[in-house]
């Protein structure tokens, strides 16, 4: 079996960026994803990304998929990795296809949404419930929808949301938002989202598909309700790191630790990039500098 220098598991920016160093480190890389993309994919403008004033997130990611196979870097897509077994030089990493060597591993598996985890958003997913603005607004065409968050994901879905649906509530669960000021500007302009502040979210009802959304007013404690067509739930996210072996230290927030300075982990022969670490700032950008810090420091490793 093919023995790979280095195995990079993800497919968003950290996966890229880091094959794209690899790859010209003429190390033999394979990227395993269960989809190219990421979150950066679901992000409708991203207006801080260098080199480009306003792209979409889909654009910037087909730009460096491009680049990537271009230096003909081999991708596994929709294939997701189960388990990572072995030791530095020899490790085995099992997808839900097969099964790779490699001598390191670059961990870049980012985070997914959290769940809101109230009665009916179970139940309501895909029927009314939604996670990723940019993949479902259009089906929300002159409809009334909900957002629940007060980050830049949020306002992300808010204004994505607004150029399909006839009315857009944000609904945030304290008496502040954690956006980008810049960002809750622009959004205060748009007549068709209202934003309701101390609204903490309690139920999801409906018949075949969403019709109602429960929630609590967190400073006078009433109970209260809106009609909605649909729920979009931007509440943040959490690493994703099931697969990744137990002695791999993690912090409490389950985030891979890595050392800043060179992207390893306490194993050695695993590195990790972008915000399945425990970097604070969770940004494109962020994770494209990681990511190129981790494959250069596999580069020395492999060199040893
Ligand atoms: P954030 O952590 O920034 O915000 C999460 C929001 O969800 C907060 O308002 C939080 O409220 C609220 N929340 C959390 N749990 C619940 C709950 N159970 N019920 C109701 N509300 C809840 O996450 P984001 O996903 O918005 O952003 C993550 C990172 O990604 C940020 O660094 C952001 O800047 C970046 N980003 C950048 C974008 C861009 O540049 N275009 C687009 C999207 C994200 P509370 O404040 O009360 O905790």
């Amino acid at each position: 079996m093919k023995k790979y220098d280095v195995i990079i598991v993800g497919g968003g920016v950290a996966a890229l960026s880091a094959a794209i160093y690899t790859a010209r480190k003429e190390l033999s890389t394979l990227i395993i994803a269960k989809e190219v993309g990421g979150q950066t994919a679901w992000a409708a403008d991203i207006e801080n990304y260098p080199g480009y004033e306003k792209i979409k997130g889909v654009e910037l990611i087909l730009k460096m998929k491009k680049q990537v196979e271009n230096l003909k870097v081999v991708i596994k897509e929709g294939e997701f990795v189960k388990g990572i077994s072995g030791k530095a030089k020899s490790f085995i990493v099992t997808s839900s296809v097969a099964k790779y060597n490699c001598q390191s591993i670059i961990i870049a598996s980012g985070k997914m949404p959290r769940k809101l985890g109230v009665p009916g958003e179970e139940e309501f997913v895909g029927r009314g419930v939604a996670y990723c603005a940019t993949c479902d607004a259009p089906l929300f065409r002159d409809k009334v929808v909900a957002v629940i968050g007060g980050g830049n994901s949020a306002l992300d879905a808010a204004s994505e949301l607004s150029q399909y649906a006839k009315k857009v509530y944000i609904l945030v669960r304290s008496d502040s938002l954690r956006a980008d000021p810049a960002f809750l500007e622009a959004i205060k302009k748009d007549k068709k989202i209202e934003i309701i502040l101390n609204a903490v979210p309690k139920k999801i009802t409906g018949e075949q598909f969403v019709s109602e959304l429960f929630y609590s007013d967190a400073k006078t404690k009433k109970e209260k309700s809106l009609k909605t067509d649909g729920i979009f739930i931007e509440i943040g996210y959490s690493a994703s790191t099931d697969f990744i072996p137990t002695n791999l230290k993690r912090n409490k927030l389950n985030e891979v630790i890595i050392d800043h300075k060179t992207g390893a982990t306490n194993v050695s022969g695993i590195f990790a990039a972008g915000d399945v670490t425990d970097c604070i700032y969770k940004q494109a950008v962020i994770s494209a500098g990681s990511a190129a810090t981790s494959a250069l420091s596999v580069y020395e490793y492999l060199k040893k």
